[in-house]
């Protein structure tokens, strides 16, 4: 159980991010959900999570922003007195052939899903320094353990978030705090749904499960990952993509 921790979950506003938030809510934390555009969506999480006896809060924040980022964290630490946990789950993807990339497509990648984190990373630690403990997971994918023909820009940031996380997991080690990430596999989300069907039929071939994952796979990860029983474990990856890269 989380009673009563304190978690923020970036991009919590739809797919795995919301799903994270409810599991983290409905196990008894006290769940930011924090949002860059979908405002309404993010209210509607939080209704969820209210509605089955959760406590929840939107707070929005577009976390490419390192000083809206500060804001963010810096709100919530004067609100609730300690940051318990942090997921960095914001993540976008603007796919595009090697050749064919823009410096802005890439630029916006890396600034979002790779940027983002540190920026919310180097905002918390103060924090679960003071606290002497904290749990930090971050959100890679199978595209930055294998990469991805069509997402050099994705595959980079998630790759980075990969060795971002080792990093500070040996940075943090010694003040009680872990650091791990999850690389999820193809998951049903809004993100997956723009691909096409010859695409999705491509990708299913590859894995062994032969199926897209569900959020709520992602989100018990997650949840293992945040719990005290997780204690001592730092510096992983944790794979949850149905066998596609062992
Ligand atoms: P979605 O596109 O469904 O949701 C993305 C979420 O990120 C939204 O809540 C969005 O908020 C938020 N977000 C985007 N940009 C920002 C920003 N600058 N600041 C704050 N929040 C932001 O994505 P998924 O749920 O599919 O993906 C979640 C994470 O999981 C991502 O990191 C993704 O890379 C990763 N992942 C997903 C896989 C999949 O198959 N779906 C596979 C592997 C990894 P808003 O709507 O308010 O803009």
């Amino acid at each position: 159980m989380l009673t009563d921790k304190v978690a923020v979950v970036t991009g919590a506003s739809r797919g795995i991010g919301k799903e994270i938030a409810r599991t983290l809510a409905l196990q008894g934390a006290i769940v930011i959900v924090n949002f860059c555009g979908s405002a309404e969506k993010a209210e509607e999480t939080v209704g969820e999570i209210e509605t089955a006896g959760g406590r929840a809060e939107a707070v929005q924040c577009d976390v490419s922003d390192y000083k809206k980022a500060a804001e963010m964290m810096d709100y919530v630490v004067k609100k609730y007195q300690r940051v318990d946990i942090l997921v960095n789950n914001a993540g976008i993807t603007r796919d595009g052939l090697l050749m064919k990339m823009t410096e802005e497509d890439f630029d916006a990648v890396v600034n979002t899903n790779l940027k983002g984190a540190f920026h919310c990373i180097r905002h918390v630690a103060r924090q679960m320094v003071k606290q002497r403990s904290g749990r930090i997971i971050n959100i890679s994918s199978v595209s930055g353990v294998l990469g991805n023909a069509g997402q050099v820009n994705y595959s980079a940031s998630k790759a980075g978030i990969i060795g971002m996380t080792k990093s500070a997991a040996r940075e943090l080690a010694s003040r009680g705090i872990t650091v791990n990430a999850v690389a999820p596999g193809f998951i049903k989300t809004d993100m997956t749904e723009k691909l096409s069907d010859s695409v999705k039929e491509g990708v299913t071939a590859q894995i062994p499960l032969k199926t897209f994952g569900e959020t709520k796979d992602v989100a018990y990860a997650v949840a293992f990952l945040a719990s005290e029983e997780a204690g001592y474990i730092t510096g992983q990856v944790l794979c949850v993509d149905g066998g596609m890269a062992m």
